[in-house]
């Protein structure tokens, strides 16, 4: 079990937002401080995975679920193209050690990384 983060409070509900999408094993929901015009974080219910290579290893249905969800929502909010990001370990800007994805659209010609 991965130490308890903020998105683990967002899962229990502890810190209440906004759903834009929820399935069985996956939330998404916007990003605080976006990046981009369009920026959605998609996480796993599941508090035990800290970061992509830890749930590719451990759950990749679950994995493939958040591509899907993140499809969606480029579809439902985009023209359907989107840049997904998952930014693993420190070095790399992770801040937030529950995995999660970035799903950003929309003005993406000027603009390079999450984070950056
Ligand atoms: P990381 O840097 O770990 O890849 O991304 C973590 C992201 O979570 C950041 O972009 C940050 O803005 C976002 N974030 C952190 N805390 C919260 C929160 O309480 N609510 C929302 N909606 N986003 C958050």
């Amino acid at each position: 079990m991965a130490e308890e983060t903020v998105f683990g409070k967002i899962v229990s509900g502890e810190i209440p937002v906004d759903l834009l999408a929820e399935t069985d094993r996956v939330i998404a929901f916007r990003d605080m401080h976006p990046q981009a015009p369009i920026h959605f974080l998609v996480i796993p219910k599941s508090t035990e995975y800290a970061n992509v290579v830890e749930l590719a290893a451990g759950d990749p249905e679950t994995l493939a679920e958040m591509v899907t969800v993140a499809k969606q929502l480029a579809e439902e909010h985009a023209n359907g193209e989107f840049r997904l990001i998952f930014n693993s370990g420190e070095s790399a800007g992770q801040t937030v050690f529950h995995v999660h994805a970035h799903v950003l659209a929309g003005g993406l010609e000027e603009r390079s990384l999450v984070g950056s």
